[in-house]
């Protein structure tokens, strides 16, 4: 089945400086694992601008312009935080970022495609209405849910989120909204110490976390006896995965054991709820991944799964 991947060079253009994790250099790696005979048949386009519009039915008008309209000069960088850096080029990649879930939306709500991968940067997943931080501008997964309710007119959008990190600014998104699930498992306690398992919104947020040392078979766990049972009850209608590979035993950032067979077998399970619930459709979006091995072989099993599924 044909997958469709979105990227742009400009989301290399985000440079939040030597040393940081969030390097450019762990889309090329990414992207370099796809370039193979493997992944020929993927589907490739260039991920478009998000307009304001769009990016408003998540943030407000104020965070919108403190992202886009006071942008760096060439070498310079503006901190957000310690950890969310500006450069000259932080700007389009945001909207490139953005625009690429909205258009793997419209892809699989035309019907012609089923599977879609955004492989962009900066992540989305902790950027909140009114503040970016944990290398997010904006919450790419919650503007493209957003998107397909008010132009798809979809009403119950389920977001699953296997990053190590617990996604604070998808769940600040929809902790008040029964027609958006969220699921997530990470690392617990850990960055940014959002995800208790008490945090269950209005019954429609699954947190799980995993102690460190969690080995694949509590990541399985985690979601084969919790998240997937209640993404599948909930019956969304379209399937938004934050897909960041940080639980992976090479990562740096986090101490999670998982390894690329278990996140090729959580998409599998992913596809069959999609099957099951919305005529196969999933919208995937890379979040973290600070190994380079790690994330491009792990990237890699998720769109065979995708394609073979
Ligand atoms: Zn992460």
């Amino acid at each position: 089945m044909s997958v469709l991947l979105l990227t742009h060079l400009a989301c290399l253009r985000h440079d939040p400086g030597p040393g940081h994790p969030e390097s450019p250099e762990r889309l090329r790696a990414l992207l370099r694992a796809l370039d193979t005979e493997e992944f020929a048949l993927l589907i490739r386009a260039e991920a478009p601008l998000a307009t304001r519009e769009q990016l408003g039915r998540v943030h407000p008008e104020a965070h919108i312009s403190a992202m886009l309209d006071d942008r760096p000069g060439e070498g310079e960088r503006f901190a957000v935080d310690a950890d969310t850096i500006l450069s000259e080029g932080s700007a389009e990649a945001a909207l490139r970022a953005a625009g690429a879930a909205i258009a793997a939306v419209d892809a699989v709500c035309s019907g012609e495609i089923r599977h879609a991968f955004a492989a962009t940067r900066p992540p989305g997943h902790h950027a909140e209405p009114v503040q970016a931080m944990g290398f997010c501008l904006f919450c790419n997964a919650a503007v493209a849910a957003r998107h397909a309710q008010a132009v798809h007119g979809l009403k119950r959008i389920g977001i699953v989120d296997f990053d190590v990190h617990h996604g604070n600014g998808t769940q600040a998104c929809f902790v008040d909204d029964p027609n958006v699930f969220y699921g997530s498992s990470h690392q617990w306690p850990l960055y940014p110490g959002t995800g208790a398992e008490s945090e269950t919104g209005v019954g429609n947020i699954v947190n799980v976390g995993l102690p460190p040392g969690a080995d694949g078979a509590a990541f399985r766990a985690a979601w084969a006896d919790r998240i997937l049972p209640a993404l599948d009850v909930f019956a969304p209608e379209l399937i938004i995965i934050s897909a960041g590979f940080d639980a992976h035993a090479r990562d740096p950032l986090a101490q999670i054991r998982a390894r690329e067979a278990d996140f090729a077998w959580l998409t599998q399970e992913l596809c069959l709820i999609a099957d099951r619930r919305c005529a196969g459709r999933v919208v995937s979006l890379l979040e973290g991944g600070y190994d380079l091995d790690g994330l491009a072989l792990s990237a890699a099993a998720h769109l065979r799964v995708m394609m073979q599924h």
